[in-house]
């Protein structure tokens, strides 16, 4: 395995289910941007023989902590891109957040390399890209994200059946049934507290805000090939369900069970089989209602604009994409508040000129451009 952000909460969790099944997998690569504590003491216990941190800042601090060890230390953004293009391993977890992951993932499919999808993102910036490498490679790419691998797991056996339609199910995060007047105020620490997982900051604020199920459906299409109408969002405050499959029969199919990413991660990672753990079990004694109601676009813009993006395609994704990374990072930073996120998105996605068919470049520099007209908007 290499593990490309092995240091966040997808990348410590697969490292996890490595320790818990040391006969059948090995950590042979980890990269992480810049806990560099955690990354040594992963590297000494799982011994990689590659290791890349991304911050040149703290290379020193990492090789010297490596002496004498069979392990390659790299730095630098270009040492992703050369990590994953290593022959010496046979699956990539891609869980580095953001933009970031898109590159080295690339890398990882032109050298026919299974790749392991944490990172949603790569596909919303340039999915059409991503999946035709995927198929000309014959590379498969495994969701991790939890409702794409329920959705990948109820479609086990059903090749031949067409998908009517998918329905990712939602938590509502933190801010479930709350209005905007409530929105305006709610300070960081609050938006950190997601009420069923326990995720990065990044993908935290992207819950609270809904704009991680907006992402989530543009994903979609890309990993099951789905018009945007045939996707839709039901929010499901236990997140038990975790999403699920409708075929042409009107037969609807779901996956359930705890939330624990450990049990997508492993499944992607044992692909087709199902490994013995010890998690815990889904009880309906003790969750014994599922309920379900629409998600409130009204007050939660963002999952509104990220269905524009879906529908339109073509570029604006890759656009909302970059505005949204820096509208978390602002609100992260107490620079804007919880509402004007949307606004800044908004904002961007009207500014960057709209391109159809994008080639890799022009995702390059929509991505660049979103970015820039972005953070002018918000003084940083
Ligand atoms: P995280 O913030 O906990 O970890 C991110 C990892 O990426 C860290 O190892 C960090 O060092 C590395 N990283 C950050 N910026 C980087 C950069 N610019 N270049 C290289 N490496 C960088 O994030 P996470 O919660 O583990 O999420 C990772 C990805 O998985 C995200 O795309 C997220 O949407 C997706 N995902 C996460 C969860 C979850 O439960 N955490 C669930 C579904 C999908
Ligand atoms: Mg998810």
């Amino acid at each position: 395995m290499a593990l490309f952000g092995s240091t966040g909460s997808i990348g410590t969790q697969a490292l996890d289910v490595i320790r818990a099944n040391a006969d059948r997998f090995e950590a042979s690569i980890l990269t992480a941007q810049n806990n560099e504590e955690l990354l040594i003491q992963q590297a000494l216990e799982f011994l990689p023989h590659t290791v890349v941190i991304g911050d040149p800042a703290r290379y020193q601090k990492v090789k010297e902590a490596l002496q004498g060890k069979p392990i390659t230390v790299m730095s630098g953004e270009k040492a992703l891109e050369e990590a994953a293009s290593h022959d010496d391993y046979d699956m990539m977890l891609a869980a580095i957040v953001g933009y970031a992951g898109l590159r080295p993932t690339l890398c990882a499919i032109e050298k026919g390399k299974t790749i392991g999808l944490a990172n949603k993102e790569t596909l919303v910036v340039a999915g059409d890209i991503v999946m035709q490498k995927a198929v000309q490679k014959r590379v498969p790419i495994l969701p991790v994200d939890s409702e794409h691998s329920a959705i990948f797991q109820c479609l086990v056996g059903e090749t031949r059946n067409p998908i009517d339609k998918v329905i990712l199910t939602a938590s509502g995060g933190p801010f479930l049934g709350k209005k905007p007047n409530f929105l305006v105020n709610v300070k960081r620490e609050h938006a950190l507290q997601h009420p069923n997982w326990s995720m990065g900051a990044k993908i935290t604020i992207d819950s609270a805000t809904l704009m991680n199920k907006g992402l989530e459906m543009i994903e979609a299409k890309w990993l099951f090939n789905l018009r945007p109408d045939q996707i839709q969002v039901v929010v499901h405050p236990q997140s038990i369900i975790h999403s699920l499959v409708q075929f042409q029969d009107g037969s609807l199919k779901a996956q359930m069970g705890l939330p624990d990413m450990k049990l997508p991660i492993q499944y992607a990672m044992a692909f087709p089989q199902r490994i013995p753990n010890d998690f815990p079990r889904y009880d309906f004694r003790k969750v014994s209602t599922l309920t379900f109601e629409e998600p409130d676009l009204r007050t939660f813009r963002n999952l509104a604009l990220a269905q524009e993006a879906l529908a339109k395609g073509g570029n604006l994704p890759c656009v909302l994409n970059a505005a949204n990374e820096i509208a978390v990072f602002a609100f992260l930073r107490n620079r804007i508040n919880f509402l004007d996120m949307t606004t800044v998105i908004e904002k961007t996605m009207a500014q960057v000129p709209f391109i159809q068919h994008p080639s890799l470049q022009q995702y390059f520099d929509s991505d660049g451009e979103a970015r820039s007209f972005a953070a002018d908007l918000i003084h940083l």
